[in-house]
């Protein structure tokens, strides 16, 4: 093999593993992202069950509000009946008493369902709380992982440009300048092996000709469908 193309193999070698990296570290913050999320949902969850739960609670008072009058009413209605004048009246406010006091028995039935609702709300709102709690754990831990995997693929990273600053050195500009171009292209992928007439970066043949100067390995050669630089697998 000729030793430029050796060298470029090398470079797109480092390059494909800098490449990678810098992926892997833009994919870094999904999974903070996603707890951010859910937190947003958990949160919004909560402010729902507090607003029931202050219509619950402001539906409760008004039917308390409610008890206290009629039961009031009833009292003045049971102190009547002492003095009915006959039984048309009594009949009257015996009806009257009855009707205030099967309301009432509604109103405390009302009042101790709502009450039911209430906890159950309370201990849901404080379930979600703890589940909140939970998530800002995570997202405190993702936090410090991310700084600390991203410091280390800062490290890799630089390390690996220094090493690929270092070979890029012994390759001629105007191919160094060809590989740029094609890498930016062709996703990294710049040097492709022909095995058998094949460009096994883009599956298309070389022509016979082609193919005959590739094996004979005397100067560089480019694929004529993807413009990649090639060279022939040896067996
Ligand atoms: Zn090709």
């Amino acid at each position: 093999m000729r030793p430029e193309l050796s060298t470029l193999i090398r470079l797109q070698g480092i390059d494909l593993e800098i490449r990678k990296l810098g992926l892997e570290k833009d994919e870094l913050p999904d999974r903070f992202n996603a707890l951010k999320e859910l937190m947003a949902e958990k949160d919004a969850e909560i402010a729902e069950l507090k607003e029931k739960l202050a219509d619950i609670r402001t539906r409760k008072t008004e039917v308390e509000d409610e008890l206290e009058l009629e039961s009031e009413r009833l009292k003045k209605s049971q102190q009547k009946m002492s003095s009915v004048k006959n039984s048309r009246e009594y009949q009257a406010l015996s009806k009257e008493i009855e009707e205030i006091k099967k309301s009432n028995k509604a109103r405390e039935d009302e009042i101790l369902k709502l009450d039911e609702e209430i906890d159950e709300l309370k201990a849901q709102v404080k379930e979600k709380g703890k589940e909140v709690e939970k998530l800002k754990k995570e997202m405190a831990a993702e936090k410090k992982r991310i700084s600390k995997a991203g410091k280390e693929m800062d490290k890799k990273i630089a390390a690996l440009t220094a090493e690929r600053d270092e070979v890029a050195k012994e390759v001629k500009p105007d191919l160094m300048a060809r590989y740029r171009f094609l890498a930016e292209k062709r996703a990294g992928i710049v040097v492709a092996a022909v095995d058998e007439g094949v460009c096994s970066a883009c599956n298309m043949n070389i022509p016979p000709q082609m193919y005959n100067d590739l094996l004979r390995d005397e100067k560089l050669l480019f694929c004529p469908s993807c413009q990649r630089i090639i060279y022939a697998l040896k067996v």
